[in-house]
């Protein structure tokens, strides 16, 4: 019995080994916290790019910071002043949730992948370094599933509190955690707490990333809040709300909604949005899908890039096919309504922006409602 069990103790350590080992963990900084930029790795980083001209703004104080009193001129602050600059506040498909889930990987995100799997849905992940170090197998089975990565950063603090070369470090060390488990070099990113002003933008965009915040209050399903009292109940009263005002405006963007796939619960309430959206016939898609961006991680990537759901494939370096026109920016936030603290949503310049609804795109999220409602 005794040499049973260590038999078995043996093959589970060999078995967490065989995973732990896609990722040299020793390698890499210490989890949830900013990495030192004195690293050789970062110094490496910092001498490849240019951080000349970066906006002369202060550094923010708090995790996550209050806002400044009074307001730093022309910072552009999405979190307190809803000011976005070209940064990506809504999907340009029209009729469409763009969906996004923050935080993970974790143990709780295979879940969340069984569901997706089994309604033919592909969502964004915008991983935290730290976490994506510890379950790269997850990270795999996401990419093999359709599903797109994206960055969170290192660390999950506050950009804006952060020097220009601890972001390069929060921003590097996670793609470098990416590419280990995937060979896929991230593209897009999402501040944490949504917190972004114009000194990290120029930080991000010297890197290549392009940032994808969530359209408006409306969007915030509020799953986190689950954690400080909010019933699971409470989130989909809630968030029906934000649905129903948006099937009844002219839908002309999509949305982007904050979810996460980090807790139990979070995951849980998910797997009851999903579906609400689903009956009221909002097409689902993941940010490149959103953007219909065919080539939606950077270069350099050294696995082939992967054709997602809603996009049509390309040759790489050719330019994305679109079938119709852009969807012009300046109006008004998705659906409409937006709150009156909610993000300016300005026309997606990412290049990449020509987003029409693709037949393939309607298709399958066609079939998925009917799997749904079957
Ligand atoms: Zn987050």
């Amino acid at each position: 019995m005794v040499k049973f069990i260590a038999s078995s103790l043996t093959v589970l350590l060999l078995t967490i080994a065989a995973v732990k080992a896609q990722i040299n963990i020793a390698a890499y900084p210490k989890v949830n916290e900013v990495p030192p930029i004195t690293s050789p790795e970062v110094q490496a980083w910092l001498k490849e790019i240019d951080l000349t001209g970066a906006p002369a703004i202060e550094l923010h104080k708090g995790a996550p910071p209050a806002c400044p009193n009074p307001p730093i001129a022309n910072e552009c602050y999405w979190t307190c002043d809803g000011c976005a600059a070209d940064d990506i506040t809504a999907c340009a498909a029209p009729n469409t949730w763009g969906l996004t889930f923050d935080d993970g990987p974790s143990v709780y995100t295979p879940t969340l992948l069984d569901f997706l799997k089994t309604n033919k849905l592909s969502a964004s992940f915008f991983v935290i370094g730290s976490n994506a170090i510890q379950y790269p197998a997850t990270l795999k089975r996401e990419v093999a599933e359709g599903h797109h990565l994206a960055s969170h950063t290192w660390s999950h603090h506050a950009l804006t509190t952060l020097s220009n070369e601890q972001i390069v470090a929060e921003m590097k060390w996670t793609e470098k955690a990416v590419m280990e488990a995937t060979g896929l070099r991230l593209k897009y990113m999402r501040p944490p707490y949504g917190d972004i002003n114009n000194r990290v933008r120029f930080v991000l965009k010297k890197l290549g990333y392009i940032p994808v915040d969530w359209t408006g209050d409306a969007y915030d399903t509020n799953d986190w809040r689950i954690a400080s009292g909010w019933t699971e109940q409470q989130v989909v009263t809630t968030f029906t709300k934000s649905l129903d005002a948006y099937v009844a405006s002219d839908k002309a963007k999509g949305f982007y909604c904050l979810e996460h796939d980090v807790a139990d619960s979070t995951v849980k309430v998910a797997l009851k949005l999903l579906p609400l959206g689903i009956q009221r016939k909002i097409n689902f898609a993941s940010v490149a899908g959103c953007e219909h961006d065919a080539q939606p991680y950077q270069a350099g990537s050294t696995a082939p890039m992967p054709t997602l759901p809603g996009v049509n494939p390309t040759t790489p370096g050719q330019p994305t096919p679109s079938k119709g026109p852009t969807t012009p920016g300046g109006g008004s936030t998705a659906g409409g309504n937006g709150t009156a603290n909610g993000p300016t949503v300005l026309a997606p310049k990412n290049g990449a922006s020509t987003m029409v609804a693709s037949g393939l795109f309607t298709a399958a999220a066609a079939a998925a409602a009917a799997l749904i409602l079957a």
